[in-house]
């Protein structure tokens, strides 16, 4: 066969070998979109939460045991945010390649630094935070060691496209490095402002930019707030001259609304994970959403 002849074929042959992209699924937005953002078109990516969902009760679809079924890899939040939903999928998918401990198996709370870790064994009942703060997503600072370690566990997966995968995740990088001047330019004026929030889901966010957290309306984390809690808070958020009352978009509304109004603090919504509201469709957009919501008036 004429040289000619043969290239058609060996580019055909190229195509069919490299068509099998990277099945990964992951468990919430914002890995996905970071997993995407450094795969490209190598990897086909799957979620298995809604954004606008409590991250910590996720209803399990039986579809999502289907998707992990045929999984290369699984990256999770971990430290705990998926215990009340995901080890019944992962047992029911039963893939030997997903499971803990493997390959197939990322949990990206491995790689960050945890706040609020508790120092004694005894948990209070109830805490849906038992082993630290689990959002730390919301850390601006994490997302490039979050995409190291995607990008590390990708190339490692697929070796061929180790140089890709690395080139996409410095693309991040770059880009990210800009945004964070911006966003810490943006942020500067309300550097030391005193806030409340719902649930101890902005906490990361909130230190990073040097906000004071005074107070939160639920009791301890993943417990609804008693009347009396409420009255408490309210007492804080006069003594201590609170500026905002930030609420997640899943959690019940009526406390915040209530000491808002009460109170004539500004409540704000804040987007928590890619998919939560609709101006947050990927990991700069939420970030870029929440610094608009802040200052905003
Ligand atoms: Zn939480």
């Amino acid at each position: 066969m004429k040289l000619s002849k043969m290239i058609p074929l060996l580019l055909l042959f190229m195509q069919t070998a490299f068509a099998g992209q990277l099945q990964v699924v992951a468990t919430y937005g914002y890995i996905g979109d970071i997993v995407q953002r450094v795969g490209k078109d190598r990897v086909e990516v799957v979620l298995l939460a809604r954004g606008d969902y409590n991250p910590h009760i996720i209803i399990p679809k039986p579809s999502y045991i289907a998707k992990l079924r045929r999984a290369d890899l699984l990256v999770i939040n971990g430290g705990q945010l998926e215990i009340g939903w995901l080890p019944q999928i992962i047992k029911q998918a039963n893939n030997a390649t997903v499971q803990p401990g493997e390959r197939g198996f990322l949990d990206l709370s491995m790689h960050v630094h945890l706040i609020d870790v508790p120092t004694s064994v005894s948990r209070e009942l109830g805490d849906v935070h038992p082993e630290g703060n689990p959002h730390f997503f919301l850390d601006p600072d994490n997302i490039p060691i979050i995409a190291k370690a995607i990008t590390e566990r990708l190339s490692e997966l697929d070796p061929d496209n180790q140089s890709f995968y690395e080139a996409n995740n410095k693309e991040l990088y770059a880009l990210w490095q800009q945004k964070m001047k911006e966003w810490e330019e943006k942020l500067k004026p309300l550097q030391g402002e005193k806030v409340v929030e719902y649930h101890k889901i902005f906490d990361y966010f909130l230190n990073r930019f040097g906000f004071t957290i005074a107070g939160t309306i639920e009791p301890l984390p993943g417990i609804p707030p008693t009347t009396r809690h409420i009255a408490e808070v309210e007492q804080l958020i006069k003594r201590e001259g609170v500026k905002y009352i930030l609420q997640d978009v899943y959690n019940p509304q009526d406390a915040s609304t209530y000491l808002s109004k009460q109170l004539n603090v500004k409540l704000i919504i804040m987007p928590h994970d890619v998919g939560s509201v609709k101006e947050a469709d990927n990991v700069f957009s939420v970030f870029d959403e929440i610094v608009r919501r802040l200052t905003n008036g």
